[in-house]
Formats: C-alpha cells, structure tokens, sequence
C-alpha cells in the first residue's frame, strides 16, 4: 500500500486539508484534493504526535510550526509505519521512554543497594544467571568483536577462521557433527557457536551468548577426537555455568551492569575491558574444577571417552584457557585428572569421530 488518505494542517492556518498521501522511497508526498503538492517529508524527520486512540498523527521534528498530518486508515498507518520506523500509532514509544527512565532509575538503586550488600563479584555470580538470553547475545555480540580483533594478531580477518576454504570445509562439516553430539547431549538455553580460529595455543575462549573459540593449536596437540570433543565439553561447561558472562560482568563494573540490565550497551568502554578480561584473567580453580565435572559427564552422556579430557589436560598443563597459569604435572591438573577419572564411565566403543572426518578436522586450517 503505497497511498492513502489523510488530514493535513499546515500549521500557520486552521484550515483542515483532505489529502492525500503517497508513500516514495524516502520521502511521504502530501498533495492536495486537487493534486497540488502541500509538503514533502522525509521519513527520517517524521515523528509520532500524541492522539487519540485509532489516528496517526505526525510531525516533524524540530519543526517550528505546528503542521501535522492524521492517518485514520489502520492498513495505510502501518505502511507508513514500516517506512518510517520512529512512528509509533499507539504512543507505545512515549510509554517505552518512561518507562526505561523508570526502569534506569530502579536499576541504578538496585544495583547501588546489591554491590554494597554483595559486592561486584558475588553480584555478577547472582546476575549472571538471570541474564535474559536476549541481553546475554548483545553482550556477547559487543565482547565478541573486541576478542576477535585481539585474538586476530596476524590481522587475518575474515579468514582468521579456518573452515571457510573449500580444501577446509570437509573439515568445518567434521566439527559440526562433533558439536552437535555435544549439544545434543547438553541442552543448553542457547545455541551453541563454535569456530575454530588460527592460534597455535593449545587454547579455547568462551564467550558470553555460548560461543566457544577452539584454536587451531588444540586440534594440533589433540591425540584423538575425544580428547578435542573433552576439552570443548569443558568449555561448554563454562557456558552452562555463565562463566564467560560473570568475569565480563565482574570486569565491566557496574555500567555494563546496568547495560545488561537495560538490554543496552552503551558502554563502550567497559566493553574493552571486558574483552581484556576474557582473554587475560583466568577462572577460579572452583570454576574449572566445576567445568571439568561438567564436561567429564557431557562426554559420558554424548557416548564418549569422558578420560580423554584428562589426558589432554595432562599435555597441556592443565590450561585449557588462555591466561591460565597452570604448570604441567601440577599437583593441581593431576587432582583434575584423578577428578574427571571418578565421573568416567566405561571406555566407549568408538572412538567420538569416525577415522575420516578426524582427519578431515585436523586440516579444518589446511588453508
Ligand atoms: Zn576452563
């Protein structure tokens, strides 16, 4: 629907114009009954006016006079609507602003009252896992471009990521069968996203809104899929237990509180630090531990070899994590390792890929 009729006032006189209105690409035409043009109005200055219920009333912003133009016809209001995406018939938007200044007003007491109760840290560990997944994926989307860039340190861009190159995609398919034995098995609130990213650490990064970056140097030092699927089954422990959201939550502070709060991010700032933070403090030993028990018995679930966590970890130190400062044959990693040993069932029969596609994965970065 691209016109329809409409009341028009110029706003200088009183008079009441029947006109009628043409929708063009990004301007709404106002012409006369007799097909003379009265106004053009871009739909980037268009704003909703207050009116009574069942009229569209517009104007423009920062116009000096009072012109308007009313919209009674409900199927044209919402053509309009589309086009012009600052309107709003119902004043809807006028209760949202309220509202979110109400809301502001709420959270800031709220949060003030919590961080002196709590303090930031145990804070965040309650937060975390209220995070609406909506407010979970923006932070995640803000974090994530700050990560990408750090992780990218040969400026590789778009193909940082391995799997893309058609020599790779065999590889890309390999890992998406992994992953999905492994969501299958662990039901997350969120879809998993996993991308294997060229870093010869023997590495992975979770982030907020459950995506997990695997490095290629795991795959690299991995004696088996099981031992790779362990280790991100680890990883997706931490997205089960907000991991990644708590230390970005503990690191930004309080405006990123509030951000996420207000489904948000206007902190740009916190933003990086937060960023920082995924990429150079560590989990606490309580939170690996938890993240080993949980990916040990993910792996049992998903029919694999639960022990292969514990082997890798033993190759690698036990830091499974960039910023992990565990040494190799650590009193700590072998406590780990006896841990995951106890969740572990009976050896599987197979091994977690099939021969082909885990030699199809080891080249996911043959680019
Ligand atoms: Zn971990």
């Amino acid at each position: 629907m691209t016109s329809g009729a409409g009341i028009y006032f110029d706003g200088r006189t009183s008079a009441r114009r029947d006109v009628r209105v043409t929708l063009a690409a990004d301007t709404l035409h106002i012409d006369g009954a007799d097909g003379r043009p009265l106004a053009q109005w871009r739909y980037d200055d268009v704003q909703e006016l207050t009116a009574p219920a069942g009229v569209l009333r517009l104007g423009r912003h920062d116009s000096a006079t009072l012109e308007r133009l009313e919209i009674t016809d409900v199927a044209f209001a919402s053509a309009i609507d589309v086009r012009a995406i600052l309107v709003d018939r119902t004043g809807a938007l006028q209760r949202r602003q309220r509202a979110s200044v109400i809301g502001w007003t709420v959270a800031a007491t709220a949060s003030l009252l919590a961080v002196a109760y709590f303090g930031v840290p145990a804070l965040a560990d309650r937060l975390a896992p209220l995070v609406p997944v909506a407010a979970e994926r923006k932070l995640g989307d803000a974090v994530d471009l700050q990560v990408r860039a750090r992780l990218d340190n040969r400026h590789l861009g778009a193909g940082f990521a391995c799997g893309a190159a058609p020599s790779e995609r065999a590889g890309r398919a390999a890992l998406d069968k992994m992953m999905r034995r492994l969501s299958d098995a662990a039901q997350l609130r969120m879809p998993l996203t996993t991308e294997v990213v060229r870093r010869r650490e023997a590495n992975a990064v979770t982030l907020p809104s459950a995506r997990i970056y695997v490095f290629e140097g795991l795959i690299k030092t991995a004696a088996n899929p099981d031992e790779l699927a362990g280790v991100i089954a680890h990883e997706i422990g931490h997205v089960a237990h907000h991991d990644g959201t708590k230390a970005v939550l503990q690191a930004g502070g309080l405006s990123l509180l509030f951000g996420m709060l207000l489904g948000d991010f206007i902190g740009g700032g916190a933003v990086v630090v937060a960023a920082k933070t995924v990429l150079q403090s560590s989990y606490s030993r309580r939170q690996e531990t938890a993240a080993d028990a949980y990916g040990a018995a993910l792996m049992k679930k998903a029919g694999g070899d639960a022990r292969a966590l514990g082997t890798i970890l033993a190759k690698i130190g036990g830091a499974t994590e960039p910023g992990m400062a565990i040494l190799r044959d650590h009193p700590e990693t072998r406590a780990r390792i006896a841990a995951i040993d106890r969740i572990a069932g009976p050896h599987p029969a197979h091994p977690f890929l099939d021969a082909a596609d885990w030699a199809a994965l080891q080249h996911i970065c043959a680019r």
